[in-house]
Parts: C-alpha cells; sequence; structure tokens
C-alpha cells in the first residue's frame, strides 16, 4: 500500500506547497490502489532491469518501481513537482529527472544515471497530449526495453490495438504491429484520477519483437504515412505523389498494386502491415 493515491495526502501537498494541477501538462494523478498495483504487477519487473516512467506526477507508480527495479529514471516536466518527489521519494534507487520527456535523449539521461545497457522496462501513466508521440518514440528508440506498460485515454488504446478494415486503424496501429505484440491490460474509468479527466483511460501492455514484415522500414513507413495522409482517397490516389517523388511512373504504381494483390481502390485503413510491406517492396523495384 502507498499513501500517495490517497486523495487527502494528494489534496494536502498540494495545500501545502501552493501547487495547483496544470491542464496542459495533462495532470490527473491516480487515487486508485489497486490499478496501480495492476499497472506494476503487468510491468512484473524482474531482478536486474530498470525503469524508464515519464512524467511521475507526485510519485503513485514511481515509489513501487522502485521498490522492484534495480533503478528507476523518471523524467518530469514540472519543476515543482520535481520539488516535491526530490522530498518524498528520496531514494538511492530513483533518479528524478526535471525535463521534457519528448526532447530529452533517454539513451544518454539513463547512461548519466549509471544504466550499462541492463533490460529495461518503460511504464508510464501517460500526459494524453503526448501519448502518440512518446509512443512513438519509445518503439522507435534502440533501447532494449522488455515491455512497455501505458495507460493512455481510451479512444488512443482503441487505434493502438485496431486491425485492419476498422475506422481506427491508423498509423498508431501500424506502428504498434510493426514493433510489437500489443494487448489490453484493462479499462479505466475517469472517476480514479484527481482531478478527474474528461475521458476513460485504457492500460496498454506492448512488448517489443523484430518486425514480421521485410520491407526496408524507413520506405515502408514513407508508403504507410503517404497512404493514411490523404485518408479519403483511395489508396492508389493517395500515393501518386510519393511515386513521382520516387521516380516512379503512374504505369509503374498500378503495376505495384498488381504484384502485390492489393485493389488499388481500396482506402489506406483497408491495408494490413504485411499489405503495406508487400506494396513498399513493389513500389521499390521500380525505383
Ligand atoms: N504518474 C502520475 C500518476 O499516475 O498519478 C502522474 C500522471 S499524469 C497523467 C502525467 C504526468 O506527466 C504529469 O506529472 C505531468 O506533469 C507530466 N508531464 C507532462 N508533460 C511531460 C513531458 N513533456 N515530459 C515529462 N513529463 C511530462
Amino acid at each position: 500500500m502507498s499513501h500517495i493515491t490517497n486523495p487527502s495526502y494528494i489534496t494536502g501537498i498540494m495545500k501545502e506547497r501552493g501547487f495547483s494541477t496544470k491542464k496542459r501538462f495533462g495532470q490527473n494523478f491516480l487515487i486508485d490502489q489497486n490499478i496501480v498495483e495492476r499497472i506494476i504487477q503487468s510491468a512484473g519487473l524482474q531482478r536486474g532491469e530498470w525503469a524508464l516512467e515519464i512524467g511521475p506526477g507526485l510519485g503513485a507508480l514511481t515509489v513501487h518501481l522502485g521498490e522492484q527495479a534495480d533503478h528507476v529514471v523518471a523524467i518530469e516536466i514540472d519543476s515543482n513537482l520535481v520539488d516535491i518527489l526530490e522530498e518524498t521519494l528520496a531514494s538511492e534507487k530513483i533518479t528524478i529527472w526535471a525535463g521534457d520527456a519528448l526532447e530529452e535523449n533517454w539513451e544518454e539521461l539513463l547512461g548519466s544515471c549509471g544504466w550499462q545497457g541492463q533490460p529495461l522496462k518503460f511504464v508510464a501513466n501517460l500526459p494524453y497530449y503526448l501519448t502518440t508521440p512518446l509512443i512513438m518514440k519509445a518503439l522507435e528508440s534502440e533501447l532494449p526495453f522488455t515491455s512497455l506498460v501505458v495507460m493512455v485515454q481510451k479512444e488512443v488504446a482503441t487505434r493502438m490495438l485496431a486491425s485492419a478494415g476498422s475506422k481506427d486503424f491508423g498509423i498508431l496501429s501500424l506502428v504498434v504491429q510493426y514493433y510489437s505484440t500489443s494487448s489490453l491490460v484493462m479499462n479505466v474509468p475517469r472517476t480514479v484520477f484527481i482531478p478527474a479527466p474528461a475521458v476513460d483511460s485504457a492500460v496498454v501492455e506492448l512488448v517489443p519483437r523484430a518486425p514480421e514484415v521485410d520491407a526496408p522500414r524507413t520506405e515502408l513507413f514513407a508508403v504507410i504515412r503517404a497512404g493514411f495522409g490523404q485518408r479519403r482517397k483511395t489508396v492508389r490516389n493517395a500515393l501518386k505523389p510519393l511515386a513521382k517523388e520516387w521516380g516512379i511512373s503512374l504505369e509503374g504504381l498500378d503495376q505495384a498494386f498488381l504484384q502485390a494483390e492489393i485493389n488499388p481502390a481500396h482506402r489506406a485503413e483497408r491495408l494490413s502491415l504485411e499489405d503495406f510491406s508487400r506494396l513498399t517492396k513493389e513500389l521499390l523495384k521500380g525505383v
């Protein structure tokens, strides 16, 4: 048990420090200890592992990560919270880093805390305004994350876990599928935060693995981005500008669809990761 999720602790410390939550930083603090414990359990930290947390807030997750990980590095943008955490969570196993998680170089930062390549877990109740870029940054990083357990808005979780053909399927779903195996841990109602956000949340677990498709990554994501860039167009029309940029004629574009056995009249959300991979490889033959 921890007192950090106790609403009277939160309101008390805020009053004592003259701190009020900042909407612009997506500050919604967890007040449900069961949910905290489920998140920590899902992370399943093993001996020898490190944890990277984004946005520790008042430390609801951090305190438990500090108990289980060899070391936890938690990046917090709000200097008021950093001051509080440095007093309330003082421990040799916890480093509170003041900074913007999107801007920081995580590898350098971890290295400066003594990290030497040990397996890592990424655990966070993410600020909602930065969810997608932070998840992309974590997945695209070369860091040896053994899992990522993230709390996000429910709608974002739905997009992360969507399959081809669903209206929620898009670039985020494809990035998640490219880099990891994903699953829903639980849905979380808005009532378990102070202040309560306007939407419900969900916890998602991502387990990174080698990609299951073999198109070259940069070109694959260029095709995916172009395909979804003009979502309401057919995928053929959406890909015309990229084909031109790559020096591929319209006949070449049509040939690539034919060879990849993909209907050019479909919209991008109908194409699976495997379809995008085949299409990318066919397009590259014409470059
Ligand atoms: N982990 C705490 C909890 O579960 O109660 C707080 C989670 S709150 C949803 C998000 C946290 O991310 C806040 O503490 C906020 O100040 C912090 N934050 C927002 N933007 C950030 C950024 N760019 N870099 C690091 N932390 C950020």
